[in-house]
């Protein structure tokens, strides 16, 4: 399978390179050149595949070259043998015709566990067929950095250097990091806000000769093997509920979501995908009016989806303006400059019929998370309360399945306040709470992130 860029200005590429590639040259994303199918007849036919089976084979359609096709099986049975739960993404039943996703049995607790856990190993053996290593340079507000730690975590050719904005995170957050043991792994408390962290690793990155020097790579959102890897779980629910289904999906940067579509483009007979926001609504205002436009960022409890510019986005605008990369070079041109773009009319209907939206403000997602506990006894956690309030926009007969996207024990405060429980940490990762830390701090200044990096 060959790789091209939204904005249509860069090489194609093959699936090794865009197992290590963030974004293009050109500053757009890698899409498939064409979507593969799945064989969706042999699919239903067969009983029992196991999760992992399924995941690898939805990963090897994107591969193309049979020299990948065992190592990704390889990798994915050892990755999904980490969870906790041997359906891997187990489906609970919330009333008639709604259920829950849960995609939070993996070991850091929420669903970026699902792509990272496969995404080390496979960049890891990329690495090593290429005979050289890397340097995974990484700023997290929380979630990602996590699951970054537990994957990389032992990969011999990979290093990570995850850098958290400090004192800003919740202390389960900064354990699930500061606690690893593995020599890869380096943590680095940044002494300014997340949006400094991240400005920061920009920094580094774009000094070039510095960046290939150290070899940095990225393991962002917008890594095409994660989104990939992400739609086996829409593809698992299908073949275990055996009727078209709607997912409401709590949404932030638009990858998993996204991951979605990449499976109904495969065949998965998929009805609608909502796109649940909170108070950072931009893709719901985008898919109301047209008009994409960023505000200002509103921290709210669902911190993984405070987000204003949700960059996998451009991939479905990409598919929706007919794969046309000038229109897309002329949107995000316009975007850049200033700050808004419009959809294109014909795009806009398109994006319509595989997608709707809502926004939903901080006293419903209390309120769903209360009302949930009081009347089925299960404990949301915020982002997914925000997905299953979302479900308001569907149907009462339609079926839809809410991505339960974290662990409720990941936001212990929140889901305490809303409903007087407060949800305790699994038993396998009690011990982070007493662990002892690792960590280093540094200034907020790309001078010193760099001397950092030269001199470990
Ligand atoms: C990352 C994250 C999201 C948002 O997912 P996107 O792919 O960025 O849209 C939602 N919920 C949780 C708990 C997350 O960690």
């Amino acid at each position: 399978m060959k790789f091209v860029s939204t904005r249509g200005q860069s090489p194609e590429i093959g699936f090794e390179d865009v197992l290590l590639s963030g974004p293009a040259p050109d500053g757009g994303l890698y899409v498939p050149q064409s979507w593969p199918k799945l064989d969706m007849l042999r699919l239903t036919g067969k009983k029992d595949l196991k999760y992992a089976d399924l995941a690898a084979t939805v990963l090897a359609l994107y591969a193309g070259d049979p020299a990948w096709y065992e190592a990704i099986q390889h990798h994915a049975r050892a990755a999904y043998a980490k969870f906790d739960d041997q359906r891997i993404a187990p489906l609970r039943e919330l009333g008639p015709h709604r259920w829950l996703l849960e995609l939070f049995h993996g070991p850091t607790l929420a669903f970026k566990d699902f792509a990272l856990q496969v995404l080390a190993p496979l960049m890891n053996e990329a690495l090593a067929r290429r005979k050289t290593r890397a340097l995974v340079l990484a700023a997290t507000s929380g979630d990602t950095g996590a699951a970054a730690v537990a994957a990389l975590a032992g990969q011999p050719n990979i290093d990570l250097i995850v850098l958290h904005p400090k004192g800003r995170i919740s202390d389960i957050q900064r354990r699930q990091m500061t606690t690893s043991t593995a020599s890869n792994v380096r943590n680095i408390a940044i002494e300014g806000t997340f949006d400094d962290a991240q400005a920061l690793v920009k920094a580094v990155f774009a000094d070039a000769e510095f960046a290939a020097k150290h070899k940095l790579a990225a393991i962002n959102s917008i890594n095409w093997i994660r989104i990939a890897a992400q739609a086996a779980y829409y593809l698992s629910t299908y073949l275990a509920l055996r009727r078209p289904l709607t997912f409401s999906v709590p949404t932030g940067n638009f990858g998993d979501v996204f991951a979605g579509y990449v499976a109904k483009q495969m065949g998965t007979p998929i009805q609608k995908l909502i796109i649940a926001t909170n108070a950072n609504d931009i893709l719901a205002r985008a898919l109301a009016t047209g008009i994409y436009a960023r505000k200002a960022v509103n921290a709210t409890l669902s911190p993984a989806m405070d987000i204003q510019v949700a960059s996998n986005f451009e991939r479905l605008l990409f598919e929706a303006h007919g794969r046309d990369p000038a229109v897309l070079r002329d949107l995000m041109a316009q975007f850049a400059a200033t700050g808004s773009m419009t959809i294109k009319p014909d795009a806009l209907e398109l994006m319509r019929k595989s997608f709707a939206a809502d926004r939903v403000h901080e006293g419903e997602t209390v309120a769903t998370m209360k009302l949930v506990h009081r009347d089925s006894g299960i404990l949301l956690d915020p982002h997914t309360a925000v997905g299953f309030t979302a479900t308001r926009v569907a149907a009462p007969d339609e079926d839809v399945v809410t991505v339960a996207t974290a662990h409720p024990a990941k936001f212990p405060e929140a889901v305490e306040m809303a409903t007087g429980v407060k949800p305790a940490l699994p038993e396998r990762l009690r011990w982070i709470l007493s662990a002892p830390e690792r960590c280093d701090t540094l200034p907020n200044d790309p001078a010193a992130l760099r001397h950092y990096i030269a001199a470990n």
